[in-house]
């Protein structure tokens, strides 16, 4: 608390100095106004820092906003663009201008010349956002872009693919404006090239991410995740599928929803090793038979069609738990996707293997300075300082809120509280004023629909099957009499603005139909109320709200089944009054918050492994990529893959070195001095001998050093990509295998770094090995324009 006052003060500090200025830069003309970003590079380039220049720079975009959109940053605002420069969250609620809030930031840091972006959720955002402020960087002589070809751009060339060189000019921009996923692939993408010529990625520098909450917490578990090669499709996801059909609750498996497991009991793994036919589930021979059945247990278990996925077309989408939108071309972890497919029977997708993957909270990792904003972080502040280091400072709104947030009204049934819920939102469009009423689902979002339409009151349904018409929806929700119904996805982004006489009937009313996080519920609040505009949120829950089922304990499910009784015998109880149940549905919800970061932090600990070996291994691929002269990692390289070549064929006979060599060094006969072979010196003498051999005749082919190292450069390229993607995989495997092992009281973490980096080390020398294989096993050759042809078989 006395740190946040601190904190506050400091701010406030600051916010005095910036507008000390603002009268100077009033009085300046546009030119001498324009002209302070020279004056502010060279004020840094003579050793100030940013702390130091920022009242004069923070004071130069404000004016520059106002000239050039009329906007003024309120002080409100300059106190979260104080907080955005300090590398902290600004809580600000919706409404309060985020958006023009972030210009102050970006600029400032972006004199640095390391570049500056923001990062959005979703791509329609960052564009609206860059074409509405491009104007005045661009004034004060900064250059901005998106990160991505703008859909008005992108007129009849959507199809053509982007060049490295278009892309390096986006990214090369002082501002950039930019998705959270986008970044992610373009990273992953940018890592996989072999060339530096194709390369677009600048170190990352200093990021303001939009809805920080819904990028670090909601997806902080869900890799993004670039696919290599298919790999052959086990029919194991049928086989597993049918098995845990025929499962029967209790005897053959346990079920703990509250800590998101299941697993099988003693009988149900016998049952398996019958009719797998093993003799052993645990055994490491039937590693993947285990893994088919886990996947089929959590499809059948925890992921249901309407929540968790849409089947459209015969194919399985992902929903967004979080906000209920799509994930196109986004898939679960290795397999989880089959397995959901085989569940409900539609065709497999190609199961693939997992090139590079990296998760939201390891790829912001990378920046030297991570800032963001939200409406609704205070409610999470201990999870942000404990895993990411960032405090939460909560900035006060330009006016006063007078939106009023109604306690929860709870029921027993579903049926009954959506009842409620429409009689309430029929008696306010009575009157006209307009209603958002949000469903828990995409599935009960139709529901709600029907219900709607058979009061015969017009309304929007705003899920994941219109998203492209979320901007126009918005802006209808706030009109007289308007009713909009939505998914949790309405709780981001666009503003809703009230149309005429709306705030004289009690401006938008804001009506929940699902237990909900805090977090969230605060979010789909904070719809209404804004600019100190009145409007109110309800939210109408139930007993059988996936939220409670979730996290439910014996008793409370007693006490559901006793209120059920009741009603059986005619005596409904309806709606649930008074402090009890409050105070349980209260700790429920404590529960299932402390379980999701729980989850979180095993996650972050997977990753922060694959974030060590994603640097080693980058750190040699960049030598590799950059480097002038390969020669002596080549000679390096050779030597020590023979080693390794040498450890694994400690036999030697004539036959397996013979079989070796044909193996890993050339296709012709070549003649062994038998000697050599019970002499470990001399045979890796004749090796190396050899491997020069062949090396020297490729290079008679080449026309100069730098078609040489190029050659180098493929091929030890190829081999470290190849090793790198079987360690992904195998990393990705890993996880989906031991995240069951936790409930069976052996600790995840620690098996998973234990393997993790046994593979690694592993890999390496594997890597070694297929260096030798694809430089001299390679054909090689020059084509008409005298370029460099490589082919590895
Ligand atoms: P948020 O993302 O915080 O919900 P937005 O950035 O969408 O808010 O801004 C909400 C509205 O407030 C926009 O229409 C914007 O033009 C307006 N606005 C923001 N800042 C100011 C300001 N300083 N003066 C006047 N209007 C502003």
């Amino acid at each position: 608390m006395l740190l946040d006052q601190i904190e506050k003060h400091r701010v406030r500090v600051l916010l005095n100095r910036v507008n000390r200025w603002r009268d100077r830069m009033r009085a300046m003309s546009d030119e001498e106004l324009q002209n302070q970003t020279a004056i502010l590079r060279e004020q840094l380039a003579k050793g100030k820092t940013l702390e130091q220049i920022l009242p004069r720079a923070y004071a130069t975009v404000r004016e520059a906003d106002y000239r050039i959109l009329g906007l003024f940053p309120y002080d409100v605002q300059v106190m979260g663009a104080i907080v955005l420069h300090k590398g902290y969250i600004a809580e600000m609620k919706t409404g309060e201008g985020k958006t023009l809030t972030a210009t102050m930031p970006l600029y400032l840091n972006a004199l640095e010349g390391k570049g500056a972006m923001l990062v959005t959720p979703n791509g329609y955002l960052a564009e609206r956002d860059e074409t509405q402020l491009a104007p005045v960087y661009e004034w004060l002589g900064l250059t901005v872009s998106t990160a991505f070809r703008k859909l008005s751009d992108s007129k009849g060339q959507s199809e053509k693919k982007i060049s490295a060189a278009e892309k390096r000019s986006w990214y090369n921009s002082d501002i950039i404006y930019t998705t959270a996923s986008g970044l992610a692939f373009d990273f992953l993408f940018n890592n996989l090239e072999t060339e530096k010529a194709n390369q677009y990625l600048r170190p990352f520098n200093y990021a303001v991410i939009d809805e920080v909450d819904e990028v670090l917490l909601d997806e902080a578990e869900s890799p993004f995740v670039v696919a290599n090669s298919p790999t052959v499709l086990s029919n194991l996801y049928q086989a597993a599928d049918d098995f845990v059909t025929s499962l029967i609750p209790k005897r053959d498996y346990r079920l703990k929803r509250r800590d998101n497991a299941v697993w099988l009991t003693y009988h149900g793994v016998r049952k398996a090793e019958a009719y797998f036919r093993i003799n052993n589930l645990y055994d490491a021979s039937s590693r993947e038979i285990y893994r088919h059945i886990a996947l089929a247990l959590r499809a059948h278990f925890f992921l249901k069609n309407g929540h968790d996925y849409l089947v459209t077309d015969g194919k399985v989408v992902l929903l967004d738990e979080a906000d209920g939108r799509l994930k196109k071309g986004i898939k679960v972890s290795t397999g989880l996707h089959q397995a959901i497919e085989q569940k409900e029977h539609v065709d497999l997708t190609e199961n693939q293997r997992t090139a590079a993957s990296i998760t939201f909270p390891s790829l912001f990792g990378l920046f030297n300075k991570v800032s963001g904003m939200s409406g609704t972080v205070k409610v999470s502040e201990e999870e942000f300082i404990n895993v990411y280091n960032m405090k939460v400072i909560q900035i006060p709104t330009n006016k006063p809120v007078i939106r009023r947030d109604l306690p929860d009204k709870i029921f027993v049934t579903t049926a009954d509280k959506l009842m409620a819920a429409i009689n309430q939102t029929i008696a306010f469009h009575k009157i006209g004023r307009p209603v958002l009423l949000v469903a828990g689902s995409v599935e009960n979002s139709e529901i709600i629909s029907e219900l709607l339409l058979n009061h015969g009151i017009v309304h929007n349904v705003l899920n994941a099957f219109n998203e492209s018409r979320e901007a126009a929806m918005i802006r209808e929700a706030g009109q007289q009499g308007a009713v909009t119904v939505a998914t949790n996805m309405a709780g981001r982004g666009t503003d809703i603005k009230l149309g005429k006489g709306v705030k004289e009937k009690g401006g938008l009313a804001v009506i929940g139909t699902e237990m909900l996080s805090e977090r969230v519920k605060l979010q789909l609040a904070g719809r209404a109320g804004r600019q100190g505009d009145p409007g109110t949120s309800q939210f109408y829950i139930s007993l059988e709200d996936k939220y409670i089922s979730q996290a439910s304990t014996a008793r409370f499910k007693n006490y559901y089944r006793h209120l059920i009784a009741k009603k059986n015998d005619g005596k409904p109880i309806i709606q649930l009054h008074g402090p009890r149940i409050r105070f349980s549905l209260l700790m429920l919800q404590n529960r299932v918050s402390s379980n999701a970061e729980e989850a979180r932090k095993q996650t972050n600990k997977y990753e922060t492994t694959m974030k060590l070996q994603r640097k080693s291994f980058h750190e040699i691929r960049e030598h590799v990529i950059t480097s002038k002269n390969l020669e002596q990692t080549v000679q390096r390289w050779i030597d020590e893959g023979i080693d390794e070549l040498l450890k694994r064929n400690s036999q030697k006979s004539l036959n397996e070195i013979r079989n070796m060599i044909n193996r890993h060094f050339t296709y012709n006969d070549i003649e062994i001095p038998q000697p050599i072979l019970s002499n470990p010196k001399q045979l890796k003498e004749f090796l190396k001998k050899l491997s020069n051999q062949i090396l020297t005749q490729k290079r008679v082919q080449l026309i100069n050093e730098e078609q040489l190292n190029r050659f180098y450069r493929k091929a030890l390229l190829a081999a470290m990509d190849e090793g790198w993607t079987d360690q992904v995989d195998y990393l990705t495997k890993l996880k989906a295998y031991i995240d069951g092992w936790g409930a069976m009281g052996r600790d995840p973490g620690y098996i998973y770094q234990v393997r993790a980096f046994n593979q690694f080390e592993q890999m390496l020398r594997e890597v070694k090995i297929n260096t030798i294989n694809k430089l001299l096993l390679s054909t090689i050759g020059i084509n008409e324009k005298q370029q460099l042809i490589v082919s590895f078989n």
